[in-house]
C-alpha cells in the first residue's frame, strides 16, 4: 500500500535495461578515464561544498601522512569529535569547556586556533619560521589554511611551511586527546619540541628531497632551501 508508484517506477527502470555481451566492468563517472581514486571522490564532495571554505586550499602533500591530511580535510569542516561537536550528534558530554582553558566552548577552531595553548605553541612555531603574522587576522582553521596556502612565493618554502602547519594543527588535537583522556599535560615549550621533530621526521623519511641536518633545522626549518 502506497508503493505502487515506487513499483512501477522500478518496473519501467528495470524493462529498459539490457545485460550486455562481454565481462561486466565498472566505470567510476567522477574521474575523466573512468577510474576510481579517492583524491575524485573528495574533489566532489569540495564541489558539494562549496560555502565551507579552506577545504580547497589545503595541499595534498605527499610528505605528510594522509592520516594528517584527513584530519585537516575533516578539522576545517568542524568535524572532529570536540565537546561541541559531540553534543550536537546528541552524545552526553560532562561539560563544554575547553578542558585546557576553561574559558570558552571547545569547538574545532577552538582547540586548533583560538585556545590560548594553541595559540602560544602556534607564535611560537612562526617565531621559528621567522614568519611575522597579524594574528587577528586568523580566527578560524580555514583563515589559517588560507594563510599558509598563500604565504609566501617559493614553492619550496611553502611546501615546507605547509607541512610543519598541518603537524602543528594535528599535535594540537593530539595534545588535547592526551590531557583529556590520560590526564597528561603538554607544556607549551615541550609540544612546539615536538611538532618540530614529528614534521622533521616526515620529511626526512617521505620528502624526495635531501634535508639538512637536526641542528640546521632548530635553527630554522628552512635551511637547505
Ligand atoms: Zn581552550
Amino acid at each position: 500500500m502506497g508503493l505502487e508508484s515506487d513499483v512501477n517506477a522500478l518496473t519501467s527502470e528495470v524493462s529498459g535495461t539490457y545485460l550486455g555481451p562481454g565481462v561486466d566492468h565498472w566505470i567510476c563517472k567522477l574521474s575523466g578515464d573512468g577510474i576510481f581514486s579517492v583524491s575524485s571522490l573528495r574533489q566532489f564532495i569540495d564541489k558539494l561544498q562549496v560555502s565551507i571554505p579552506g577545504t580547497s586550499e589545503i595541499l595534498w602533500s605527499w610528505v605528510v601522512p594522509i592520516k594528517v591530511l584527513c584530519f585537516i580535510w575533516r578539522a576545517v569542516q568542524g568535524r572532529i569529535p570536540s565537546a561541541v561537536a559531540l553534543e550536537k550528534r546528541g552524545t552526553l558530554v560532562n561539560s563544554l569547556w575547553c578542558s585546557s582553558c576553561i574559558g570558552m566552548n571547545e569547538c574545532a577552531d577552538h582547540i586548533l586556533i583560538d585556545c590560548p595553548f594553541a595559540t602560544q605553541i602556534r607564535n611560537n612555531i612562526l617565531s621559528w619560521y621567522g614568519v611575522r603574522s597579524d594574528q587577528s587576522s586568523i580566527k578560524s582553521i580555514g583563515d589559517f589554511l588560507h594563510f599558509t596556502a598563500t604565504w609566501g612565493n617559493c614553492n619550496s618554502k611553502r611546501e615546507r611551511f605547509t607541512a610543519i602547519s598541518y603537524g602543528l594543527l594535528w599535535n594540537l588535537r593530539r595534545f588535547r586527546n592526551k590531557h583529556l583522556f590520560r590526564m597528561e599535560g603538554t607544556l607549551v615549550r615541550q609540544g612546539t619540541e615536538r611538532i618540530k621533530s614529528m614534521v622533521f621526521y616526515w620529511l626526512k623519511h617521505m620528502g624526495k628531497n635531501v634535508i639538512c641536518n637536526w641542528e640546521e633545522w632548530l635553527v630554522s626549518p628552512f635551511s637547505g632551501l
